[in-house]
């Protein structure tokens, strides 16, 4: 006799509890089972039975079941009849493997949100924290920290440039000497045997921006030897955006290692459609044998910090030094004129309401707040100049994320997104539940990236196949960090899974009302347990620290 129980909708109880009334029951009416508890136990702990199967290959979807017993996917035929502690039926939706978003921000919000519910709601089950050049050194505390936490998602790290120039030289705006160059070679490559996956650069940010490229050259041939990524958030997205391509394919091919060209976008009107001379140059990189990749996020709106909107000069040191040089008059008045410019002719073009406070650690009360707003709370009539005060105002009291509206052409996020080198991440964060007004009104790209891809640009603008969009979020990321088991719906793979309706799956999330869940998931599995189903997250916790190809390895002498 065989036992399973029929698409429970019991959501909030482990699977372990069913195996274990499985096993009470069977032995209570005398089940065949007087030897061996094993000859009655349930092949599979979870069978999902008609699913319409997307494997991340960007091949064709099909018809089967899969089965999945512990944290891996044991099996998929087109018709599975053994016993299985739980079976659903998907009723013909998509089944694929979970997301991966190897660009996120969400290293202080998975401690707060060890859930990170708005990431597991748009199916993704893997995130890749230390973007931008930003991570803790060392790394080795913090993946620990990561490790004991009771998480629903699996979580790996990048080792930052930035982070590593501040822990050998702090601010400073010069080149690296050369014993500083060897003690950021020691630390990222000790950062690379914690387990990062590489190495990430922010080059619009203090001290990033300090470094000459050849500095970045040398760091990321350690990542190279150690088989990780060099993954940079270029120098300039705007007027410069050309150069700065070329910079990152100049590293991957000096450095000999892969590179990836992050949250690739021409940033403000006048550099709108100069994606047509970066794909270009990407492309031809790719034909000359270097390993060039995108990501990007879905949306025309950018996200910024304040520190951004200051000359790099001005910066020199950290927030303290840059807010002492904004009490000095002379120097106050040429960080306007920089500054002023900027508003000008960046990202805002001079119009100070696409300018949108996402959060202001110092006072929550400014989210949603406009830079144009901000000018007018402190007495001025709203001209560029007078935001460019706005701006020191806000530097002067601590910190501010912004979100700058309609920065960036529709016509370059779909030729970016349609490249073949280009995968989605999301840029975004854990900004906590909702409801929460300690993380504002922050982008929505932190709720919506994966599902406004596969609705927006797949199924209404017809810009990419679903096929495609999930390779794009899927197996290829996982290619990239060299995860070779995850990322792909085969028997072997690791069970993290999304199962989604691909006609009503959306995101709901806007600039003025982010903090929205997406609609049309639902089952989300991580490491082969179910994070969330029927519109609720579990109370499981199967996340993992992820670790890249290096890790544990010892240091050479
Ligand atoms: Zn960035």
């Amino acid at each position: 006799m065989q036992a399973s129980f029929e698409a429970q909708p019991l959501s909030q109880v482990r699977l372990r509890w069913h195996k274990a009334l499985l096993f009470a029951a069977a032995f209570l009416f005398g089940a065949a089972l007087p030897h061996s508890a094993d000859a009655q136990a349930p092949t599979f702990d979870l069978v999902l039975r008609n699913a319409r199967i997307i494997d991340g290959s960007g091949k064709p979807a099909y018809r089967a079941d899969v089965a999945i017993r512990g944290d891996t996917i044991a099996r998929i035929a087109s018709t599975i009849t053994d016993p299985a502690v739980r079976i659903i039926d998907v009723g013909s939706h998509v089944v694929a493997p979970g997301f991966i978003d190897v660009h996120n921000h969400g290293r202080v919000g998975i401690f707060r949100l060890p859930t990170a519910d708005n990431l597991v709601r748009q199916g993704v089950t893997t995130a890749i924290e230390g973007p931008d050049g930003s991570s803790p050194v060392p790394l080795a505390p913090f993946l620990q920290r990561l490790a004991a936490l009771q998480k629903s998602i699996n979580i790996g790290t990048f080792i930052g440039h930035g982070s590593v120039r501040e822990r050998v030289m702090g601010g400073v705006n010069r080149e690296a000497l050369p014993e500083e160059l060897g003690q950021m070679r020691a630390l990222v490559e000790q950062g690379m045997k914690d387990g990062a996956f590489g190495l990430s650069s922010g080059l619009i940010y203090v001290p990033g921006k300090f470094a000459p490229t050849s500095e970045l050259v040398e760091l990321a041939k350690v990542v190279g030897r150690l088989g990780g990524h060099y993954q940079s958030h270029i120098r300039d997205e705007g007027g410069r955006i050309i150069e700065a391509v070329q910079e990152a394919i100049a590293i991957g091919e000096q450095a000999g290692v892969p590179t990836q060209i992050t949250h690739h976008k021409a940033v403000a009107q006048p550099n709108w459609g100069k994606s047509v001379d970066t794909l270009r140059l990407i492309s031809a990189a790719r034909a000359r044998g270097i390993d060039v990749t995108i990501d990007q996020y879905p949306y025309a709106s950018t996200g910024a910090s304040f520190p951004t909107y200051i000359p790099g000069w001005a910066q020199e040191g950290g927030l303290e030094a840059t807010r002492s040089r904004l009490k000095d008059a002379d120097l106050r008045a040429k960080i306007k004129t920089h500054t002023s410019r900027i508003l000008r002719l960046g990202a805002a073009r001079g119009d100070l309401t696409k300018v949108v406070l996402a959060q202001c650690t110092w006072d929550k009360t400014l989210a949603g707040k406009t830079l144009a707003d901000i000018v007018r709370l402190r007495g001025s009539t709203v001209t560029v100049e007078n935001g460019a005060e706005a701006v020191f105002w806000i530097i002067e009291q601590g910190a501010c994320e912004a979100v700058t509206r309609d920065s960036l052409s529709e016509p370059d996020i779909e030729r970016i997104l349609k490249h073949p080198a280009t995968m989605v991440a999301s840029d975004g964060n854990i900004p906590g539940p909702i409801g929460d007004i300690v993380s504002g009104v922050p982008h929505p790209r932190s709720y919506g990236t994966f599902p406004r891809v596969l609705s927006y640009y797949v199924r209404e603008r017809k810009v990419l196949k679903l096929e495609e969009a999930v390779h794009k979020m899927t197996s290829f990321p996982a290619r990239r960090l060299g995860l070779n088991d995850r990322g792909a719906i085969r028997e072997g793979m690791k069970a993290d899974i999304v199962v989604f309706d691909p006609a009503r799956v959306r995101d709901t999330a806007t600039l003025d009302d982010p903090k929205q869940y997406p609609e049309g998931i639902s089952i989300v599995t991580v490491n082969g347990e179910i994070v969330f189903e029927n519109g609720a997250m579990t109370a499981v916790r199967p996340g993992r620290v992820l670790y890249g190809s290096a890790a544990g390895s010892k240091s050479k002498p």
